[in-house]
Order: C-alpha cells, then sequence, then structure tokens
C-alpha cells in the first residue's frame, strides 16, 4: 500500500460491536479477565498496553516500514527510551547540529552513565575516527534543527554496520513522507510526533520504530512499559487521526516552503537560507538522494545581525513568534535565544515552520517585515 492509504487506515480498527467506522477511544485502565483468568483481548492494563496505543503503533510503523512502533507522551521520552536501552559506559556518537532538548538530555542526565562524542555527523568521513571499542550507538538527526545539514544515511549505516553499531534517526523534520531511514539502513527511528504528525500544535508525543524486533527492541518496550512515559488514549487518538491527513498535508508543507526559500535567497536583505531543496544547499545532492522532498523547514540569516533578525520577526504579522514547528499555522524563532548560552547557531538566524497559508500571503507578509 502507498503511504496515503496507510495513513488513512493503519491507525483505525472499526468497532464490531457497534459498527462505528472510527475507532472509539477506550479510556478504561483494566480489561477483564475471562473465567479461566486469561486476557482474551490481548489488554491487561493501560500502561502496558491500549488499543488506541496499538492503532497508533501500527500505523507509525508501516508509515516507516517498520517491525514495530512504540508511542511515547514526548519526542525526548523516546529519545530517553533508546539512551535507557543502552548498556551503561555504551559510546554514543552524536551530531554537533541536532535538537538542543535532547543533547541536553543526554549531557545532563546520563553524564556519567553514557559515553558521548558530539561531532559533524554530517561529515562521515571524519566518524571511523571517533569509533571506539564501545561505540554501540550512532545517533543521526537529518535534516538537522536548526542548521538544516544533511547527513548521508547510507554511508553513516554502512561504517556503523562494519563496526557492528547501531544507528537511530530522528526523522522529526523529514516524516517518512519524505524519508524513510529504515529503508535506507537505520536501525531505530525516532520521532517528535508533536511536530508533524500532530501537525496542529495541540498535543504531544513521540514514537520510536524498529527495523526490527530484536532483543535491543524489547529493551525499549521494558523502558516504555516499566517507566510509563506512554501517551494518554486520548492522545493517541488525535495522533492517529491527524496523520490520516500527514501525506497530504506535507504536500503542502514542502510547497509552501521551497517557494518561500527560492523568495527569501533572492532578497537583498538576506545573508543566506538553509533549505536542502535549495541547490545552494552544499548537500542539496545528498538530500535529493535520499528524500522524496526536502520538508518544511528552513532556517534565513538576516544581514545586519540579531538585532535586525529580531526587528524583522517583530515585524511579521502571519508568523508567530513561537517555539516548536511542524502545525498547520506558520512560526519563526530567534533559535541561539532559546538554545541558551552555549549555542552554536548563528545570532542572524531564524528558524521558520512553513504552515498552510496560502504562499502568497506568506511572501506578502514576509516582504513588508523585510522592508
Ligand atoms: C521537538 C523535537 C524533539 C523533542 O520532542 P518533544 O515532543 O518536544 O519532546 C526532538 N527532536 C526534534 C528534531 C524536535 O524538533
Amino acid at each position: 500500500m502507498k503511504l496515503e492509504t496507510i495513513a488513512i487506515h493503519a491507525g483505525n480498527k472499526s468497532d464490531e460491536s457497534t459498527g462505528a467506522v472510527i475507532q472509539p477511544i477506550v479510556l478504561s485502565t483494566t480489561f477483564e479477565r475471562a473465567p479461566d483468568g486469561s486476557y482474551t483481548s490481548g489488554y491487561i492494563y493501560s500502561r502496558s498496553s491500549n488499543p488506541n496505543r496499538t492503532s497508533l503503533e501500527n500505523v507509525l510503523a508501516q508509515l516507516e516500514g517498520g517491525a514495530d512502533a512504540a508511542a511515547f507522551s514526548s519526542g525526548n521520552a523516546a529519545g530517553m527510551a533508546v539512551f535507557q536501552s543502552l548498556k551503561p559506559g555504551t559510546h554514543v556518537i552524536l551530531p554537533d547540529d541536532m535538537y538542543h532538548g535532547l543533547r541536553n538530555q543526554v549531557k545532563t542526565l546520563f553524564a556519567g552513565i553514557l559515553e558521548f562524542d558530539f561531532i559533524a555527523i554530517n561529515e562521515p568521513e571524519v566518524l571511523q575516527q571517533y569509533i571506539k571499542s564501545n561505540t554501540g550507538l550512532i545517533w543521526v538527526e537529518t535534516p538537522s534543527n536548526p542548521l538544516l545539514k544533511i547527513t548521508d544515511i547510507k554511508k553513516v549505516v554502512s561504517i556503523a554496520k562494519a563496526n557492528n553499531i547501531k544507528v537511530a534517526c530522528d526523522n522529526t523534520f523529514a516524516t517518512p513522507i519524505c524519508q524513510q531511514p529504515i529503508k535506507l539502513g537505520a536501525d531505530i527511528v525516532m520521532h517528535s510526533s508533536t511536530k508533524y504528525f500532530g501537525g496542529h500544535s495541540d498535543l504531544m508525543g513521540g514514537a520510536l520504530i524498529t527495523a526490527q524486533n530484536d532483543d535491543w527492541w524489547q529493551n525499549i518496550r521494558a523502558v516504555q512499559e516499566l517507566g510509563g512515559a506512554i501517551p494518554s488514549p486520548m492522545d493517541c487518538y488525535y495522533l492517529a487521526r491527524s496523520i490520516k491527513t500527514l501525506p497530504y498535508r506535507i504536500a503542502g508543507h514542502l510547497k509552501n516552503a521551497q517557494l518561500l526559500a527560492e523568495y527569501l535567497e533572492k532578497h537583498p536583505k538576506v545573508e543566506q537560507v538553509m533549505y536542502p531543496g535549495l541547490p545552494s544547499h552544499p548537500q542539496h545532492e545528498i538530500a535529493k538522494q535520499q528524500m522524496n522532498g526536502f520538508g518544511g523547514m528552513l532556517s534565513v540569516c538576516i544581514k545586519g545581525g540579531e538585532v535586525e533578525a529580531k526587528r524583522v520577526i517583530n515585524s511579521l504579522k502571519l508568523f508567530a513568534q513561537a517555539t516548536s514547528l511542524g502545525g498547520v499555522e506558520s512560526l519563526i524563532e530567534h533559535r541561539a535565544s532559546i538554545e541558551g548560552p552555549d549555542t552554536k547557531t548563528p545570532f542572524n538566524l531564524l528558524r521558520i515552520s512553513v504552515g498552510l497559508e496560502h504562499i502568497d500571503d506568506l511572501i506578502e507578509d514576509m516582504a513588508q517585515a523585510l522592508g
């Protein structure tokens, strides 16, 4: 089946007892045993599993072409389950440009538990020299946040496989509509479902999808069940509902992002646009090979430094100045401010989550703000 069809059907289960076409929300935390004490429905207690979560995990696994998926209460909880599943003392290689919340998680919560190096992973040539005997995981994020760097997933996987190392990929920016890392050889895919999967900036969630139902995956399942950072049945329902329109929303996001990127690149007040769909992007060719679309996120560096960048933000009327991304409404953010004092993000950089408003209105607003 194609992704559009999977998105609509794989996360739904019509209800035989009522004939409801759309799956009901099962709020019950506990499930009744049969007279012999067995659980005939397969459900026992909602922290372990719940019908709405099962449906959500099913559509997530199928969209990414994986063997199984696990849903979490946030993207960070999903990432944390991966790091918690590793043996203490494992060495992990991560990108130098990645979602700052997960970088902070690794640095603060896993200090003294895991060893880690943050490196320019988008240049796989340097990867080899960081691999040690205890390296167990390479974490990839492509396109990366907020610099939109592209990492050649296949190349990283081939180096990792040769050294018996697992590869996990944060696929939040791309979504499975634009990129399917498991098909490129990754072992685990991670998502912040808060972003494009939810798509309306009104729910939080995270997901992991595995290529294989192996021992490592069972460890991750144990972190999910025993750690308990699971999404509620309501959140699972709303996520599965939103995912039905994901392919069409992404088609709109990437069309708008491409047009806005092209407009900004020609603007005299713009120093640089970072968008993998532009031929000027240094890894445009790799992006073309491994992506089916370049996503809805872009970053732009404004001439005149931080002061001018902030003036532009405050002059915009349609783009809300807010963090997060992937909603139908356009958002813009001065990333360096939110990332804190150790940020390497340029101070004139604005990150834009291009929404689904009409592109003419977005460009008109950008034109008046840039001046
Ligand atoms: C938002 C985000 C996360 C974290 O997800 P939460 O749902 O906020 O916990 C991880 N990675 C990327 C790329 C993100 O954008």
